[in-house]
């Protein structure tokens, strides 16, 4: 049974348990939360040293970095290094999007490395297979696609990326409306290129009671994917992103009528005054399934800095109720990442999501950074590394530069907080910093 079934028939999961541990909440409260369709647990029954992780209402922001291959770059060794910097930097789930090297043995390897629930984008293993065998990705057949789909399932992947939403009526509306940016979801393009040259609806639509089958029997959250996403602040909240909104908001309930946890990807390069609408729109339209946003960007002239690009979006996402924000890295829109953007990305992220869980009312994130003033305060650099969001930057940066005394180099013997705290008498925490 899917943990959407479990929680409906009145029973709690140890999954469920687990995670209403780790986030302080009622677990009758997460059950009945689950039930509504307004929290996921993505768990595939295969995936057996998972650590469950929820998403969505009520629950902390969750960060989610992207690894994997690609034509150029393809290396199982690489790809694991990523994943461990990427859950030594605090990310909650991995997507591997692999597209180059052998995609069915790095998703493996993935899985086996990693106790955090993993994502895939199925058709890649589809699209490329069919370069593979026939030359191009659109002479995939449906079969292709949702053979790949089950073979991640089967493996163990705990959430896929699938672009139900993109239909020919979508593209219709792209082609009449018109963009700058046209689609830049590579799994998108996947569907659309087959679409078009094939003259024909998209499998994943027409077919749709197919893949809630797949993901019922192993309990793959389907994450529906926005093909067709903004990729320029000049194509944000146009009527195609919109349409293809409505059509996730039919499938969302499509999903949780059969049992099938879901979830709904946003967009994308989105300007600051629109992201608050972006988050309603799909909270209304989606029935407050939970919200997981690539970014967003804020704006599209960053190339080397869109961690931060991305992590100013995402903090005002979340701010206004997105659930799950996928990292961006520094070599986003440059090239694909090494393991240091990876471990930038989900630190921006993370920075992102607390900023976030703070005015949400996120149990303990406040008190964290209370703590950390008070720390800041008594000059205690353990506490204060301890506490921070990245303890290893901390700690190297404060070494490296230090100064006599307790203060750090900043300001060294005119520490404010060392003058002032003596007058006031703080507790200053004796020691060399
Ligand atoms: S030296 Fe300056 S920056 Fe460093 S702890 Fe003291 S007041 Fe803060």
């Amino acid at each position: 049974m899917t943990q959407l079934e479990i929680a409906r028939k009145g029973n709690i999961s140890p999954q469920m348990e687990a995670v209403a541990r780790s986030e302080g909440l009622d677990v009758e409260l997460l059950r009945q939360r689950i039930t509504a369709g307004t929290i996921v647990i993505p768990a595939n029954v295969r995936h057996l040293n998972l650590l469950p992780c929820g998403v969505g209402e009520g629950l902390s922001t969750k960060v989610n970095a992207n690894i994997g291959t690609s034509s150029d770059f393809g290396n199982i060794d690489t790809e694991l290094e990523k994943l461990q910097v990427a859950l030594n930097a605090g990310a909650d789930t991995v997507m591997d999007l692999s597209t180059g090297g052998d995609i069915p043995a790095i998703r493996r390897a993935i899985l086996a490395a990693s106790n955090r629930p993993i994502g895939t984008v199925p058709v890649y293993q589809a699209g490329i297979g069919a370069i593979e065998k026939h030359g191009a990705i659109v002479k995939m057949s449906p079969d292709d696609i949702f053979s790949a789909i089950e073979d991640n399932a089967r493996d163990g992947v705990d959430f896929i990326t699938v672009h139900c939403g993109v239909t020919q009526s979508a593209i219709d509306r792209l082609k009449k409306q018109g963009r700058v940016t046209d689609i830049v979801s590579r799994g998108g393009a996947f569907i659309v290129g087959w679409m078009l040259h094939n003259d024909r609806e998209n499998p994943l639509y027409e077919q749709y009671d197919r893949l809630l089958d797949i993901a019922l029997e192993y309990d793959v959250t389907l994450s529906l994917g926005d093909g067709m996403r903004p990729g320029s602040l000049a194509d944000a909240t146009d009527r195609t992103q919109v349409e293809e909104l409505i059509t996730l908001g039919e499938l969302v309930q499509r999903a949780q009528d059969a049992g099938v946890q879901v979830m709904v990807e946003g967009p994308g390069h989105i300007p600051l005054d629109q992201i608050e609408t972006n988050v309603r729109l799909q909270k209304a339209l989606c029935k407050g399934a939970p919200f997981y946003v690539l970014g967003p960007l804020v704006t599209d002239i960053a190339a080397g800095y869109d961690h931060i690009t991305s992590a100013i979006g995402g903090a005002i996402a979340a701010m206004a109720g997105a659930d799950f924000l996928c990292y961006v890295t520094p070599s986003e829109h440059l090239a694909i990442p090494d393991a240091d953007d990876v471990r930038e990305g989900v630190i921006a992220s993370r920075i992102a999501a607390h900023a976030a869980d703070i005015v949400k009312g996120i149990k303990g994130a406040r008190e964290r950074d209370r703590q950390m003033s008070l720390a800041r305060k008594r000059l205690d650099w353990e506490e204060q590394a301890r506490l921070s969001l990245d303890p290893e930057k901390f700690n190297r940066v404060h070494r490296q530069r230090s100064t006599a005394g307790s203060a750090c180099s900043m300001c060294g013997q005119y520490c404010a907080m060392d003058l002032v705290g003596k007058y006031l008498g703080a507790g200053i925490k004796a020691g060399k910093c």
